[in-house]
């Protein structure tokens, strides 16, 4: 019974992988199966600097760069976002938490629950890069394309019409940045959920639907463990 309960609010799990590895189409695609929202800071992050306040420029001096956010503001913004009703009956982060100090704030954020799954999408570093450096999104909305699967109209987003750009942070020497400052702050933080028992790795290799389906077998396999 203690299960079902559980079970009937949505989960509340963060996908981790590197950049390319597909969180933001499986974050978003996960957040929609159990209708839960999908809550990305890089996302937020994207729409405070085209917003152009204050907070959001100095946010994107540190994301054209490739750069990580400092934790605090970062925090901030995730800390308001889950304050938010929807958020309540559950949640698929994407690209929070970062750092395993950013991992310890969300844990007293969400005190007395925890997060039930960290979800490690695992793919090559070739696989990422020929993923990223041909990556385009829309300028409005942000939709994903590739330059192997454009939109019909090659520079205009089939959702709203939005010019088709590169985001600066997909240029190969930004790739590479990002590449790197995730290998040196991944060890700590799958270290960090290793230890509480709710570290996953699902590969990202293969169709959308292939690793899909791992995700949400591994969230559901996740969810009927007895709470910890
Ligand atoms: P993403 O779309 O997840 O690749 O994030 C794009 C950029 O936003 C990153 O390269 C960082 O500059 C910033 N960012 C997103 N999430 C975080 C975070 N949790 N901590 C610090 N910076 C972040």
């Amino acid at each position: 019974m203690e299960h079902e309960r559980a079970l009937s609010s949505g989960p509340r799990v963060t996908l981790l992988g590197k950049q390319g590895a597909g969180k933001g189409t499986q974050a978003g695609r996960v957040a929609a199966h159990y209708g839960v929202p999908h809550i990305s800071t890089g996302d937020m992050l994207r729409a405070a600097a085209a917003a152009g306040t204050s907070f959001g420029r100095r946010a994107a001096e540190y994301m054209d760069a490739g750069d990580l956010v400092p934790d605090n503001v970062v925090i901030g913004v995730v800390a308001e976002r889950l304050a938010e009703d929807d958020a309540c009956g559950g949640f698929v982060l994407d690209g929070f938490p970062r750092t395993r100090s950013q991992a310890e704030e969300l844990q007293l954020l969400l005190a007395p629950n925890d997060l039930e799954a960290a979800i490690d999408i695992d793919v090559p570093i070739p696989v990422v890069m020929r993923r990223l450096s041909g990556r385009r999104v829309c300028g409005v909305c942000g939709a994903i394309y590739h330059v192997d699967h454009p939109p019909k109209h090659k520079w205009t987003c089939d959702a709203d019409g939005g010019e088709i750009i590169q985001r600066q942070d997909d240029h190969e020497s930004a790739i590479l940045r990002r590449l790197n400052l995730y290998e040196q702050e991944i060890g700590p933080l799958i270290g960090h959920y290793a230890g509480l028992g709710i570290l996953r790795i699902v590969s990202g290799t293969g169709t959308v639907e292939e690793v899909l389906s791992r995700i949400i077998e591994c969230i559901d396999d996740a969810r009927r463990l007895p709470a910890r």
